[in-house]
Parts: C-alpha cells; structure tokens; sequence
C-alpha cells in the first residue's frame, strides 16, 4: 500500500476574488494567464508532468479558457502526463454555492465538459467554486463521465448571507466512493471524493500552509498509510494566481519537493487505475 498525492491547481486568478470590481475590471487577462499557467507546466515537470489543472468557467469567464491558445495547453498537459479537469463557478461572487440552483449547476457542468471532450481534452475530474458540493451533484457528475470530485476539505464549512454553502464537516481523510444520500459519507455512487491532504499537524495547501507545516502534514499522512495498510489519496492545492511571483513558485516547488520525500504523485487516470484494482481485492 501506498501513499499519493494529487496536484491539483484551481485555475483562479487573483482578480476573480474582488468583489469590490466591476465585472468587467475582473475579467481575466489572456497573455497573464498564458504566463502564470506556462509556470505551472514548468514546474510540474518536477513531479513527471502530473498536474491537474481545473479549467475555471464562471459567468465573468464562460468561454475565456477554451480559447485555442488555452486548448492548444490543455492538450499539452495532457500528452505531457498531466490531466485536466473542470471547475464550475457560478457567480454571483461568493454566491455560486446557492443550492437551489440545481439546473444552473447541471448546465454549467455539462456544457463545459460537452465542450472540452469535442476539443480532444478528456476530463474526467470536478471540482465545485469555493470548494461547494451537494448531493445532487453526485448525479450531473456520472451522467458526463466524471468520476472524480475535489471539493473536499475534511470539517471545512463556509456559511454566507446566512446559507451554509460549503459543508464537509465529517467527511473522511481518505479516498472513499460517495454516497448518493450524503457526499460527506462513504457509499456506492461511481463518483469518487479525493479529499485535500489533512492531518491534525496541517494541510496541504501551498498558499497557506508553511512548508514546515507541509513537512508535517505529508509525514502524518504517511504515517496514516502505514497504520491503516490502505492506499492513501489525497490532493495538493494550489492557485493559477499563486505563480504571478518568483518567491511563490518557489514556495510550490518546495512544496512538491516535501510531499515527494513521503509519497508518489500520481495523475486522475493512475488513481482509477489504482482505486479499481485495491476494490477488486477487497
Ligand atoms: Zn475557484
């Protein structure tokens, strides 16, 4: 048994998180964008290219990243080793996780997955604006070939305008098929939750986390596998924007480099790979 990781990258830019701008002051810039995700490619390469970057869709920036300039990259994130998901923002800022739109959610997944797969992309990994999931979404994701959410962060809640619009409180550290009835529970969904890397010593987030804290964290994950005897998968977070400066993409190498000390990165594929043939044990 062993432990992996996932690295996967939000493609968020810092001006999407500004509430305080016009719609059209946060649209994102293509030749900054080109840069910073350039970046993550480059430095991916340290891990054997596998990445998983989530393509963003927002109203602010429906089509902006299935431009050909951002399809020409994310076929070559693909043939490098690396994978490509999708990352359904569905505005109004911080209130895409309203719940009850429930066909806004279908038709955000759907289209943008409908598009990337006639592109020749093929993803097959979710994960919701600010981290939000609800059961139903369980649903959308098999109906488009998507077997993997990444919107869990173990005991994370978000509440906003009196609506809890994230909520993971209780869910397990580990990889685990989800129920239909409750996404933070164990059942016989075909979708499968990768959780963000989470230890009472810290989690693996590059923005926030210090490195030490990352050391930590990647060590207690390992010392986790060794006691279950159970493949553990889990995610790194990371941002587009978080590769606009030197110091901080040295921060995500560092981070990489740690993780790599005490596990193996794999790609979404791997994982199916891996999680089908550990079920087909049991
Ligand atoms: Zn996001």
């Amino acid at each position: 048994m062993s432990l992996y990781f996932i690295f996967t990258i939000d493609g968020d830019w810092d001006k999407y998180f500004c509430p305080k701008l016009s719609a059209s002051e946060r649209q994102p810039d293509k030749k900054t964008l080109l840069a910073l995700i350039s970046h993550e490619i480059k430095i991916a390469s340290s891990i054997n290219n596998k990445l998983l970057h989530f393509v963003h869709s927002s109203s602010i920036a429906s089509n902006f990243f299935l431009q050909p300039e951002f399809i020409s990259i994310w076929k070559n994130i693909e043939t490098k080793g690396g994978s490509v998901g999708i990352h359904c923002h569905n505005e109004h800022f911080y209130h895409d996780c309203d719940r009850h739109n429930e066909e806004k959610i279908e038709k955000s997944i759907g289209s943008l997955t409908k598009v990337l797969r006639e592109k020749g992309i093929a993803p097959i990994s979710y994960r919701g604006g600010y981290l939000a999931f609800c059961n139903k979404d369980i649903v959308f994701l098999e109906k488009n070939g998507l077997f993997f959410d990444f919107s869990c962060d173990p005991d994370r809640f978000l509440w906003l305008d009196n609506k809890l619009v994230s909520n993971w409180r209780g869910a397990p550290d580990n990889y685990y098929r989800m129920s239909y009835e409750d996404h933070r529970k164990p059942g016989k969904a075909k979708v499968i939750e990768i959780p963000l890397g989470k230890t009472k010593s810290g989690e693996l987030c590059s923005e926030t986390t210090s490195l030490w804290g990352i050391w930590k964290t990647a060590r207690a994950l390992l010392i986790k596998e060794k006691e279950q005897k159970n493949n553990v998968i889990v995610y790194v977070l990371s941002h587009t924007y978080e590769f606009s400066s030197f110091w901080k993409r040295i921060k995500i190498k560092l981070v990489l480099l740690i993780c790599k000390k005490f596990g193996k990165f794999i790609n979404d594929r791997e994982a199916l790979v891996i999680i089908n043939e550990a079920e087909r044990k049991q």
